[in-house]
C-alpha cells in the first residue's frame, strides 16, 4: 500500500504555522525549511534532531519504492492499565499526534535499487514504546525478511518497552530475539540502526544484535539510564559513557554514522552483505 509521506512541518501543523526551531544542543534558531533540507542535522553543531518515522523513511529508501505492511495492527489494553490516564487513551493520543498506529511502521522496499524489509520506530508515539504490536511487527519482518531472502534494517528510537503492557510488552524481547536468531541462522543480513535513543528492551534485544550495528552521532545508547548504572556498580561513569561515539571506541558499535552518510552507508553494506542471486543454467 503506497503511503504518503508527512512532513515535519505537518505534524506541527497543530502548533500554529512555526517558521523556527532552536537546536536543543547550540541553541540556534534555525529556519524550518533549512533545516529539512539538512536532513533535520543542526548545521551549526551537527546536532542530530529527532525524526518521525515517515521522514526517516524518506531520507532512507528509493522513492516509491515503500510498501507497507501490517498497517492496521493497534494495541489492546490486556492490563486495563490506567496511571493518570487510560492505556487506551494514550494510544489514542499518541495516534492523533503523529498519524500513526504504533510506535514503529515496517514493510518492503529499496535502497539503491537494492530489495528490503525494513523497520522504523518513531520516538514520538509514547517514547517510541516496544508493546505487542513494535514486537510482533519486527518479528514479522524478519520473518518475512527470512521467507523472502531479503536483507533486513532496523532503525531504532526508543525508551524501552511499553510498561503499560507489563510482561506482554517484555516478552517482545524473547519474540524479537527468536525471529532474529532464525534469521541469523539463514545468513540473512541484519543491519541495525541507533538514533537517539535506543534505551531499554529495545537496545537488550533486537537494536544491540544487528550483523552490523551502526549509530547516529551522540546517540543515547544504553540499558539503564546513567544514575542507575553508577548505583549498580557503585562507581562514577566515565564522561560520554552511553554515547554513540563511546560505544564505538568500546568495540559495541562498528560505525558512528552522520545523517546524510547514512543511506549510502547502508547501502554499500548491502551490496557486501547480500550475495548476488544465483545464476541458474
Ligand atoms: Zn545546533
Amino acid at each position: 500500500m503506497p503511503m504518503k509521506f508527512p512532513t515535519f512541518r505537518s505534524r506541527q501543523a497543530g502548533t500554529a504555522e512555526k517558521m523556527w526551531t532552536r537546536c536543543p544542543s547550540c541553541e540556534e534558531q534555525l529556519f524550518n525549511k533549512q533545516l529539512e533540507k539538512a536532513m533535520f542535522v543542526c548545521p551549526t553543531c551537527g546536532h542530530h534532531f529527532r525524526l518521525s518515522a515517515p521522514v526517516r523513511l524518506g531520507q532512507l529508501i528509493d522513492e516509491g519504492s515503500w510498501e507497507e505492511h501490517d498497517p492496521g495492527l493497534v494495541s489492546v489494553d490486556p492490563l486495563g492499565f490506567v496511571d493518570q490516564k487510560a492505556y487506551p487513551d494514550r494510544v489514542a493520543a499518541a495516534q492523533l499526534a503523529t498519524g500513526l498506529r504504533d510506535a514503529a511502521i515496517w514493510g518492503t522496499a529499496r535502497i539503491e535499487g537494492q530489495p528490503l524489509a525494513i523497520v522504523v520506530m518513531d520516538f514520538a508515539f509514547m517514547g517510541g514504546s516496544m508493546g505487542a504490536v513494535v514486537g510482533e511487527k519486527v518479528a514479522r519482518a524478519a520473518e518475512s525478511a527470512l521467507a523472502e531472502r531479503l536483507p533486513l534494517v532496523i532503525v531504532s528510537a526508543s525508551g524501552g518497552a511499553r510498561m503499560q503492557e507489563g510482561t506482554f510488552a517484555l516478552m517482545q524481547l524473547a519474540k524479537t530475539m527468536g525471529a532474529l536468531e532464525r534469521l541469523r541462522e539463514a545468513r540473512v543480513p541484519y543491519i541495525s540502526i541507533m538514533s537517539d535513543p535506543t534505551t531499554g528492551g529495545t537496545f537488550a534485544s533486537y537494536a544491540a544484535m544487528g550483523d552490523v550495528n551502526l549509530a547516529e552521532p551522540n546517540a543515547l545508547i544504553g540499558f539503564a539510564g546513567a544514575r542507575v548504572g553508577a548505583g549498580t556498580i557503585g562507581q562514577e561513569l566515565p564522561p560520554g559513557f552511553q554515547r554513540a561515539e563511546f560505544l564505538f571506541h568500546h568495540g559495541f558499535v562498528d560505525r558512528v554514522v552522520a545523517r546524510p552518510d547514512l543511506r549510502r552507508e547502508v547501502a554499500q553494506l548491502l551490496r557486501f552483505l547480500v550475495p548476488p542471486e544465483p545464476v541458474h543454467g
